[in-house]
């Protein structure tokens, strides 16, 4: 049984991802260095509605990129 995980953007307990991509569960997200190699340190654990919010964020980005460009 998987182990309770606390996500560390909302406080949300929840005890397994469902969110994937490319066929496997997203647990978070690490900031990389330059070079492309995650930072371990800045690791956050994210519950599925965080995963969700992040991945409407990096689309709405985009978007948002592109009306500008027009201007
Ligand atoms: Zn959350």
């Amino acid at each position: 049984m998987a182990k309770a995980k606390i996500c560390d953007r909302c406080g949300a307990i929840y005890q397994d991802n469902l969110v994937s991509k490319n066929c496997k569960a997203i647990g978070g997200v690490t900031l990389c260095d330059k070079h492309d190699i995650g930072i371990e340190e800045t690791h956050k654990d994210l519950c599925d509605d965080c995963l969700k919010s992040l991945d409407k964020w990096l689309q709405e980005g985009s978007k948002e990129h592109h009306a500008s460009k027009k201007v």
